[in-house]
């Protein structure tokens, strides 16, 4: 039997770990938020007061709801802290498997028995980590989309060993995030970073071709073919570095036709990671609005 849960612990406060723990403490999970960074910490907490005050703004979170989230969610610098009463948690740490692994073999030296494991990897194999831990059934990936507290999707990603029980309660974990969740089973990439690497790379061989400028490719896939977001536009929030280790993993596993364009390897070079770093495909000012493109 799949535990009742109630206390979530989120690793790594990063782009999609904050926004992770934002909608868990907004489903009333208690909720812990671990980074070894302090500064991530204290920028993840501010960033989560403010995403939640502008949902009370607009009108769609209700403002006692957003208090207790803000009372539901704790930091914490130290991982056994913030596993140790936890019946889920889910890792938001970089996507390295090495690095993620030593993390999970961690959380299992020091959380419940009973806890359910997850990784919000965009890529890597569910199964590979899953072994790791030594409980393979009660381990799978919950894939968040960026931002967490915007996009409505989970991909629950089924590993090898997964129980059924694990994946009908982190579904009802992901539901009561208000999420929509689609099930799949282990594959490079899964289904959305699979398809939207192979987008944006074919975006950035344009760009070096010279087909089109950067906003032309854009404004093309948006206005021409219903995308909310334009190849570049995405990147920029994606993370170039993330997007260039994805693709480099997918053309491991599925082949030459994930080769990194090299424009987007110049990129990574140049320090141009997106709008984490206030300069990707496009230049942002302080107020994150587009300036230019790169080229
Ligand atoms: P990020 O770089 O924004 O955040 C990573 C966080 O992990 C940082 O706060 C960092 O301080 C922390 N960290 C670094 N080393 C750590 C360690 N040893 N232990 C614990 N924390 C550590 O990365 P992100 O974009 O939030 O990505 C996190 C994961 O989510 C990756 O696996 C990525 O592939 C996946 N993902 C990202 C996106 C996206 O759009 N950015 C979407 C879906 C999934």
């Amino acid at each position: 039997m799949a535990p009742e849960i109630s206390t979530v612990a989120v690793l790594g406060a990063g782009t999609m770990g904050r926004g992770i723990a934002h909608v868990s403490a907004l489903a009333g999970y208690t909720t812990f938020l671990y980074d070894p960074f302090p500064e991530a910490l204290k920028k993840a907490e501010s960033t989560i007061h403010r995403n939640l005050a502008k949902g009370v703004e607009l009108g769609k979170v209700k403002a006692d709801d957003a208090d207790r989230a803000r009372t539901s969610l704790r930091t914490a610098e130290n991982l056994a802290d913030a596993v140790r009463e936890a019946d889920l948690v889910i890792e938001a740490v970089p996507e390295d498997m090495g690095l993620k692994i030593r993390i999970f073999q961690e959380v299992v030296a020091n959380c419940p028995e009973h806890a359910l494991l997850a990784s919000n990897t965009s890529a890597l194999s569910i199964t590979e980590m899953a072994a790791a831990t030594g409980r393979p059934d009660r381990f799978a990936g919950m894939h968040f989309f960026n931002p967490v507290h915007v996009m409505k999707l989970i991909e629950l990603v089924r590993g090898l060993e997964t129980s059924k029980e694990t994946l009908d309660a982190m579904t009802a974990v992901g539901v009561r995030m208000g999420k929509e969740i689609v099930t799949v089973n282990e594959s490079p990439g899964f289904v959305t970073s699979r398809i939207n690497a192979l987008i944006g790379n074919e975006a950035f061989r344009m760009l070096q071709e010279g087909v089109a400028s950067a906003e032309d490719i854009d404004k093309a896939l948006k206005l021409g073919l219903n995308h909310p977001m334009g190849p570049f536009e995405m990147v920029d929030l994606v993370g170039l570095d993330v997007r260039l280790s994805i693709l480099e993993f997918l053309q491991r596993t599925l082949g030459e036709a994930y080769r990194p364009n090299t424009l987007l390897i110049q990129h990574v070079k140049a320090g141009r990671l997106g709008r984490k770093v206030g300069r990707g495909v496009y230049d942002y000012n302080e107020q994150g609005e587009r300036v230019r493109s790169s080229r």
